[in-house]
């Protein structure tokens, strides 16, 4: 069960004001907030024990070296990954995936396949894109459907043998849609391809397993699930880690450097060049212990609560349609009023105190699919209430009593 009225004195920012108006935060799916635990970490980190890992005898390099490598530990629990060493710590989902688009460009030849699905956002298309130039290698898409699902036939028509990688979000930022990611990793495997998830927008809802799912390759962002900004992880398997070539030359992914020859390091170190993000790993770790400690069963039926109420009051207001439709989704509401510009709504609604997301939320095809420019997009979490939806409605009525 969740205690919201205790929760959120966990987050300073709610208290806030805009415009005079109580904040509403309804952009969680751009980015969570942070809870005070987390925000004492990063002080205690820069008060206490500041120092650069891995290479110092004294002290306080020591403290954070350990710290760090206690936050990997935390991060391989939770996603329970076989070995610490096949999370590496990166600055978030958009630097994972390239870093395993630009290590399968060594592995592609011409005319490989490879499959993203129509519900991705821009960073889990593009780096594909640029591999194919590199490699030659054809990229082809899953197509959705009206309500914001996959074509799964469609899926099942596009595997075959040439087919190398696979790609596709665990849960969909621009609808929610949450995709069956089971059935995708389970076919693509039938024929030898290595599967990488999104789970960017998942993480703050579900906790993957990742040995359950077998999948090879698994990204998140910290600051998704009330960590910091900047830091993120990629799963990948042992077996995958250690065939892709490093992403990055430099300090720490060493062994041995000469001028005639350097060796690399081992996992994970091989995928982390240079000084990391040392702060922000170890508060990814305490945000992490923060929603275990909330619980994500709690947070998934408390969340899909709100959804309904939020899904039931807007469907209420006359000309108001909801983009993904399908009942497997999170707390994500994607709408527009008739004719009126996402963009016209959110400005008004904002002067309201109420922040929502307007715009193609980085996932140009699925507006293009429903033809339309954007969206206004409403996404909840678990420090959310029925009253800030109630608050959305009043000020959403405002805002197309005056656009209309
Ligand atoms: N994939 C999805 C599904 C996302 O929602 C986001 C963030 N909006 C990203 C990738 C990119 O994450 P980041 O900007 O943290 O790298």
């Amino acid at each position: 069960m969740i205690n919201v009225d205790k929760i959120r004195a966990d987050f300073p920012i709610l208290k806030r004001e805009i415009n005079g108006k109580p904040l509403v935060y309804f952009d969680n799916a751009a980015t969570s907030q942070t809870p005070q635990v987390v925000i004492d970490a990063i002080v205690d980190y820069y008060s206490n024990y500041n120092a650069n890992i891995h290479r110092g005898v004294h002290t306080l390099s020591q403290e954070a070296t350990d710290k760090y490598e206690e936050a990997r530990i935390k991060i391989q629990h939770h996603f329970n990954a076989k070995h610490a060493y096949e999370i590496i710590l990166t600055s978030g989902t958009t630097d994972s995936i390239n870093r395993v688009a630009s290590g399968f460009a060594s592995l592609l030849n011409k005319g490989d396949e490879i499959i993203v699905s129509a519900l991705e956002h821009h960073s889990n298309i593009v780096p594909w894109q640029m591999l194919c130039e590199k490699t030659g290698a054809i990229l082809k898409v899953i197509p959705m459907l009206e309500d914001g699902s996959l074509d799964m036939k469609a899926y099942h028509n596009l595997v075959n043998e040439k087919t190398k990688l696979v790609f596709c979000n665990h849960v969909s930022n621009a609808l929610g849609t949450v995709n069956p990611i089971e059935e995708i990793i389970e076919t693509a495997h039938k024929f030898g391809a290595a599967v990488l998830i999104d789970g960017a927008q998942a993480t703050p809802h579900i906790k993957p397993d990742v040995q359950a799912l077998n999948v090879d390759f698994y990204v998140a962002s910290a600051h998704k699930l009330c960590g910091p900004t900047g830091v993120g992880m990629l799963y990948g398997k042992q077996e995958w880690l250690e065939k892709l070539p490093p992403y990055q030359g430099g300090g720490e992914m060493i062994d041995t450097v000469t001028f005639e020859k350097t060796t690399y390091a081992g996992l994970p170190h091989k995928f982390e060049a240079g000084t990391p993000n040392i702060c922000g790993g170890i508060a990814f770790g305490t945000a992490i212990d923060y929603m275990n400690a909330v619980g994500f069963d709690n947070i998934a039926s408390y969340e899909d609560e709100l959804l309904k109420y939020g899904t039931k009051e807007l469907l209420k207001i006359e000309g108001l349609k909801i983009y993904g439709t399908t009942s497997e989704k999170t707390a994500v509401i994607s709408f527009n009023v008739g004719e009126i510009h996402p963009y016209d709504i959110g400005v008004i609604l904002d002067k309201l105190g109420v922040a929502v997301r307007t715009g193609h939320h980085c996932a140009q095809p699925i507006m293009d699919f429903y033809k339309i420019p954007g969206t206004v997009r409403a996404s909840f979490s678990f420090y959310n209430t029925k009253e800030e939806i109630d608050i959305m409605i009043t000020a959403l009525k405002r805002a197309v009593a005056m656009l209309s």
